[in-house]
């Protein structure tokens, strides 16, 4: 694990939570549809208080990332892959993750990846996986 563990509130609880039923949820506004990440209480695009949580395809593309050779704690793994990953559901609609079952050096923008979790304690971590790689686990 390279992230600290987030605080869970009712806003961003589905979000954080959702991997225990291997779903990402992502706030999307009931009004106008838009998604909205970090996760909102209301609708960054029209202001609407109408905002749910709606699970996503989980599928996405490396927009930009770094490979950390850094061993900043002596558990971690290195090197690993820190992406921004934007979700097919809509452009722009991105986070900061992990890209993880790979070669760190194989990953390219625009490497079609797909979510998948990390159970840490009551959080599970949406990370990443190449999706060619995607069939076994
Ligand atoms: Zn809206």
């Amino acid at each position: 694990m390279t992230q600290i563990l987030p605080e869970i509130t009712n806003i961003n609880a589905a979000f954080w939570q959702g991997g225990k039923n291997g779903e990402l949820f992502i706030s999307q506004c009931d009004d106008c549809e838009f998604f909205i990440h970090p996760p909102s209480a209301f609708c960054v695009k029209c202001h609407s208080r109408n905002v749910s949580a709606q699970a996503v395809s989980g599928d996405g593309t490396v927009s930009s990332f770094s490979v950390n050779f850094q061993k900043w704690l002596p558990e971690l793994e290195t090197p690993y892959v820190v992406a921004i990953v934007e979700l097919k559901e809509q452009e722009n609609l991105r986070f900061v993750t992990n890209i993880i079952g790979c070669d760190p050096n194989s990953v390219r923008i625009g490497t079609p990846v797909e979510v998948t979790f990390e159970n840490h304690e009551d959080v599970w971590l949406p990370l990443f996986r190449p999706k060619e790689f995607g069939a076994e686990t």
